[in-house]
């Protein structure tokens, strides 16, 4: 096994890093760039001096994620469901367009699969055809409900094929095995991030997430509604950390292809962070436990040895820290009729 020192990146790696992503303007396409995960992208790229294309369809992301660059004229939105081809000149690619949480994508669960099928297909046939590097955001849903933690990338996981989750877990299997078939006949230049459960401002306040759930909970004074007995583990990664890794892979060497997992190995159970939301938010929401959802994996912790050595790449913001930023933002967004509205229904 591979020896990493753990550590803060040293000053040179970090600038080497930013000369490398700042020096040549280029013209990248951020499909899914009106969600939560693709409007940080698009915000950090614009202010790098690149232009950007952001492809949606809006069925999960919105508008106003994006309304701060609309001015900017080196952003560009197209209305566009990425399971229909297109052709879009661009020296990136960053495939984010598939809804990522479980209530979102169970709500339609083959235009889930399709969506990850085809959009891979046509992500990789837009790079086959313009020269483009592409990067998937896959997610450590191909893990499963792992039986080895903490996970690493050789690890095959353990999916159900026919549960209810498998229209998004085989969805992002199938769009990696095409990722690297296209890779091998077609020479497409590729990277494959597999995602730990990322968090931050921007979640929908009704995303279904866990962090959006218990933070929009709290705030209102509702209960915090656990699946199951709370036991189960997730570890969770700032938004902010996890760009900067999806930064750094973009401009690594083209032999750095992964698959590749970019999360934070602080692991949590759920109850703990039921508990962490309730005392940051002051609430006196009661916590209270409903049935475990199907499938849902018992734990999840990413071994990020790779992307340290790789991409000298590691998080930054502990979970309390995150939460706060969290927090923050909702308290902002959540509007007086809604806590009005929260106050009679509690
Ligand atoms: P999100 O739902 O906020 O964003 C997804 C975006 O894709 C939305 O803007 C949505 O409108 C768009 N989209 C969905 N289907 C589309 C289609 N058919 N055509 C065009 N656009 C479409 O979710 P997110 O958290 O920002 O996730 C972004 C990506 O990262 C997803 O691919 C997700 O699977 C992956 N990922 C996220 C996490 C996480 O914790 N946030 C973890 C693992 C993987
Ligand atoms: N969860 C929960 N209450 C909620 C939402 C989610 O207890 O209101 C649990 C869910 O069952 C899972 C964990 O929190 O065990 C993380 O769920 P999320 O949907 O955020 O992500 P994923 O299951 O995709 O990792």
């Amino acid at each position: 096994m591979r020896k990493v020192v753990p550590g803060p990146l040293s000053v040179v790696g970090q600038r080497e890093f930013l000369k490398k992503i700042s020096g040549i303007p280029r013209r990248i396409l951020v499909t899914g760039g009106g969600g939560f995960l693709g409007s940080h992208i698009c915000e950090r790229l614009l202010s790098l001096g690149h232009t950007v294309i952001c492809l949606d369809n809006f069925s999960t992301g919105r508008r106003e994620n994006l309304s701060h660059l609309v001015q900017n004229p080196h952003f560009h939105i197209i209305d566009h469901d990425v399971r229909k081809p297109y052709l879009i000149d661009a020296d990136v690619i960053f495939n984010f367009a598939s809804p990522a949480s479980p209530p979102d994508y169970q709500a339609d669960p083959v235009g889930t699969l399709m969506t990850n099928v085809l959009g891979a297909l046509h992500a990789l046939e837009n790079a086959r055809a313009t020269g483009a590097t592409v990067i998937q955001s896959s997610t450590s849903e191909i893990y499963g409900d792992p039986l080895l933690s903490p996970q690493r990338e050789v690890y095959f996981g353990n999916v159900n094929p026919i549960g209810p989750r498998a229209c998004y877990d085989e969805g992002k299997r199938s769009a990696e095995t095409l990722f690297f078939d296209y890779h091998r006949s077609h020479r497409v230049k590729i990277k494959v991030a597999r995602i730990f459960n990322t968090y931050g401002p921007r979640m929908r306040p009704d995303d279904g997430r866990v962090i959006s759930n218990f933070v929009v909970q709290a705030l209102l004074g509702k209960d915090l509604t656990i699946y199951g007995d709370g036991q189960q583990t997730r570890s969770f990664c700032y938004v902010n950390d996890l760009i900067d890794g999806f930064l750094r892979l973009s401009v690594s060497a083209d032999d750095c292809i992964g698959p590749i997992n970019l999360g934070n190995p602080g692991e949590f159970t759920v109850l703990e962070l039921a508990q962490m939301v309730r005392s940051l938010t002051g609430s006196r929401s009661r916590i209270v436990h409903q049935a475990a959802a199907v499938d849902d994996p018992r734990q999840r912790r990413p071994d990020i040895s790779q992307a340290l050595t790789e991409l000298a790449w590691e998080p930054k913001v502990i979970l309390r820290d995150g939460l706060e930023r969290t927090i923050a933002y909702f308290e902002e967004r959540l509007s007086a009729a809604d806590r009005a509205t929260a106050g009679q229904a509690v």
